[in-house]
């Protein structure tokens, strides 16, 4: 099956009591026992296993080719049970991104993690610095790629001989290109997590995150335990709307991918925007391994206007139709100032603002965007 019918088929059968085609909610936390004491269906109770994560789990685990999926009740509760369930033996030291998602920073920074794993910040693009990153004993080497907030494009397959030829397991947090953009299992990598909060999801009203596994084993044992024992589950709902998301990711994906496109062309042709970062421009620095790695290119854009800070909050708040708010994915087309939102560690240009590209009509954004700049010019002369 193409993954586009994986997405709608596994895991989703229609209701075998009622035919419904569209899945049933099931809410109950408890399962009865048959007359010998055993549990037919396989449920026992809501936290070890419920009929719509377990759908969600095979559907994902489907899609991106691994042998189980593990939901969680966000994105940071699936890539804090990823980094905990590193098999022991296992060197507890990290080679992570320096362009990391913020809120993995925040985890190391706030939480007991820093405490229980050592880590290292490198830039992925340079596999040279990650040879040497590598160089110490290391347990897990982690990727995020397209990346935060400069878009920048990590060569999977490169990375992940580094690794393995150090002997770490390999992460990808495959969110913003999602299961269908990008497999990183058949680029080497051994875990891939998600926020389906964001593309799965899809309308920006569901928190739920996912581990993938490629392989069975102790870490897929320890992943489990850490699922149903440390309790971080998604609600039936949760997995019921990231199931839903699902069955229409494809058909979003096309759509956020070449409006995203026609977006990047507009602003690079722009004299007030001093840069454009995003892959599908033949200047990208990641362009070629973008064009190797990536089914497209995906919704996720950021731009720097000249004027720096000032000049980036001006124009945001000059537009009508884009919205000023974190996250992405959704149908609606979201804009932020993301040094702002990380603070004295951010990597972000004080002029750079993230677009994460929407469904709306391609003319209408380019509108409000031609609108927005022609703002600002007036108001600064
Ligand atoms: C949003 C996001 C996360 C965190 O997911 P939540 O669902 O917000 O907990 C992790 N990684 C990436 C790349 C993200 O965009």
């Amino acid at each position: 099956m193409h993954p586009e019918t994986i997405a709608i088929h596994v895991g989703q059968a229609c209701d075998q009591l009622t035919g419904a085609v569209a899945a049933p909610i099931h809410l109950s936390t408890t399962f009865e026992r048959a007359e010998d004491g055993g549990f037919p269906s396989g449920f026992v109770y809501g936290r070890d296993g419920n009929p719509n994560r377990h759908s969600l789990e095979a559907c994902l685990a489907a899609l991106e080719g691994g042998v189980e999926a593990a939901a969680f009740a966000s994105g940071m509760a699936a890539i804090t049970a990823a980094i905990e369930s590193l098999p022991t033996g296992l060197p507890r030291r990290l080679v992570l991104p320096d362009d990391m998602y913020f809120g993995i920073r925040a985890l190391i920074d706030e939480t007991d993690i820093g405490a229980r794993f050592d880590w290292v910040a490198v830039d992925m693009t340079d596999l040279a610095a990650v040879k040497a990153a590598c160089a110490e004993p290391t347990g897990l080497v982690w990727m995020e790629t397209p990346s935060n907030p400069l878009i920048k494009i990590v060569d999977i397959e490169a990375v992940a001989r580094i690794a393995r030829a150090a002997g770490a397991l390999v992460a990808v947090d495959n969110t913003w290109a999602t299961p269908l953009l990008q497999r990183p299992f058949a680029l080497g990598a051994d875990i891939v997590v998600h926020s389906l909060t964001k593309y799965v999801g899809g309308h920006s009203d569901v928190m739920i995150g996912a581990v993938v596994l490629r392989e069975n084993g102790p870490q897929l044992t320890l992943l489990r335990a850490i699922q149903n024992h440390k309790g971080a589950v998604p609600s039936p709902f949760d997995c019921w709307l990231a199931l839903r998301g699902m069955q229409s990711l494809s058909a979003r994906m096309r759509v956020h991918c070449a409006n995203a496109e026609l977006v990047a062309q507009f602003l690079a042709g722009h004299p007030a925007v001093a840069a454009v970062h995003y892959p599908a421009l033949e200047s990208h620095p990641g362009h070629a391994v973008a064009k190797r790695q990536m089914r497209s290119f995906g919704g996720m854009l950021a731009f720097e206007v000249h004027g720096g800070r000032e000049e980036a909050m001006r124009f945001a708040a000059g537009l009508q139709l884009i919205t000023r708010a974190t996250s992405l994915g959704g149908t609606h087309t979201l804009i932020e100032h993301r040094a702002s939102v990380e603070g004295p560690q951010t990597m972000a240009p004080e002029g750079l603002l993230r677009l994460s590209v929407g469904l709306e009509h391609p003319d209408d954004l380019i509108a409000d965007l031609v609108a927005a700049f022609a703002a600002c010019s007036v108001s600064r002369s």
